[in-house]
């Protein structure tokens, strides 16, 4: 099968690291010619935000999918009317796009989110109580676009730009939920993991599987995703991203329709990945096991923040002596501060033992310039 890939990032790397096992040929569109995917696919160099470059491209392929959501929605569209899969469809790509569509799609679908307020530009009144998170309707990615206005005096700092005002929240934890459906309507969800964040890069840190969660909060999350499957109407794999606020009441921060960063531990941690899984919904086969072994984590190698250039991974044989530790890079040559480089999974019998091992072992590992 011809299977298309919007974007030749990490994400889709892995899932054609995965799937290679299998039959299939992998057609990559991405504008650099030195991306993750370049040299591991069918490559073309082209922008995915144009729409006859992405119809172009996805015309006569079985299949077309995403590795990122910011791509064109309308080559998107045009694919589905001359009847070639899209996967997942335009329309709930679209409604993810914009921070605006997305939390009305909460609201309307009564999905549980923060209370928010659109504004279009810096002159509306603001009607929502601080403290507030202000959100642009598009652009953010990785913790950009995304402030917090404590009070009165922060409203000069306010983006003069289309944004959701959301009311901030008091959180205990960072969930998410990996959901899959098929074609044929199977749906299989992951174990719930926590996101621990680095307050300074705002860059998800370490990833730990399965969350310490009641079962109130499983119940929750339970019907968050039936919620959700249902009103996205797609078959695709999402990742929910979740608060559990100090109250334990839990809300939806936001979605990605696609393979998504607090997965990556599902690659050793779990019978089967998010890849594997992703692969099987693009081909319509029954969904994969996702059963966990014991405990699993993950931790980001990003780029230091002095440092740019040739990259060089500095005490990376240090980790390759370790037991339960798996090494993914992502095929990038050049770091800059906070770049998403690579990542390191961990397995342990315990948290405890999990948490220990993935402080140690970030201390181990420095991504750098060479000199
Ligand atoms: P991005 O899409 O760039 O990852 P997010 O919307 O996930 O942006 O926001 C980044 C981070 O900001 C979140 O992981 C969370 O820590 C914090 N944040 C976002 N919205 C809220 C909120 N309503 N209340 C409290 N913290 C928030």
């Amino acid at each position: 099968m011809k299977i298309g890939i919007l974007g030749g990032g990490q994400l889709g790397r892995m899932l054609i690291q995965e799937a290679l096992k299998y039959d299939d040929e992998f057609y990559v569109l991405d504008p650099k010619p030195e991306c993750s995917c370049a040299h591991i696919s069918f490559f073309t160099q082209g922008n995915f935000n144009d729409k006859n470059t992405v119809f172009s491209f996805g015309k006569d392929k079985d299949v077309v999918s995403i590795e990122i959501e910011h791509v064109s929605v309308e080559g998107l569209e045009m694919l589905e009317e001359k009847g070639v899969k899209v996967i997942p469809s335009s329309n709930i790509i679209k409604i993810i796009q914009q921070k605006i569509l997305q939390k009305q799609f909460y609201e309307e679908h009564q999905i549980p989110s923060p209370e928010f307020q659109v504004i279009l530009s810096r002159e509306e009144e603001i009607i929502i109580g601080f403290p507030f998170v202000q959100k642009l309707n598009t652009g953010g990615y990785d913790g950009k676009g995304v402030q917090v206005i404590k009070d009165e005096n922060d409203l000069s700092k306010l983006w003069d730009e289309p944004s959701v005002l959301e009311k901030l929240v008091d959180i205990d934890k960072e969930l998410s939920l990996i959901i899959a459906k098929n074609e044929s309507g199977e749906i299989k969800t992951f174990p719930v993991t926590e996101m621990v964040a680095d307050p300074q890069l705002n860059l998800l840190d370490f990833n730990i599987c399965p969350a310490q969660i009641t079962d109130d909060v499983q119940t929750q999350i339970d019907k968050i995703a039936e919620q959700f499957m249902q009103a996205a109407n797609s078959e695709g794999l999402f990742a929910i991203e979740l608060f559990l606020d100090t109250d334990g009441k839990v809300w939806v921060n936001e979605t990605a329709p696609r393979l998504h960063n607090s997965g990556h531990q599902t690659q050793e941690g779990n019978t089967n990945s998010q890849f594997e899984q992703f692969y099987r919904v693009l081909k319509n086969l029954p969904l994969a096991d996702t059963s966990h072994f014991a405990y699993s984590g993950m931790l980001n190698l990003v780029g230091d923040e002095h440092h740019s250039g040739k990259v060089k991974y500095e005490g990376l044989e240090n980790v390759l002596k370790l037991p339960n530790s798996y090494v993914h890079l992502y095929g990038k040559t050049d770091t800059k501060p906070g770049r998403k480089m690579g990542h390191i999974n961990v397995l342990a019998d315990s948290r405890e033992k999990l948490m220990q091992d993935l402080i140690h072992i970030k201390s181990l590992v420095k991504v750098v310039a060479e000199k």
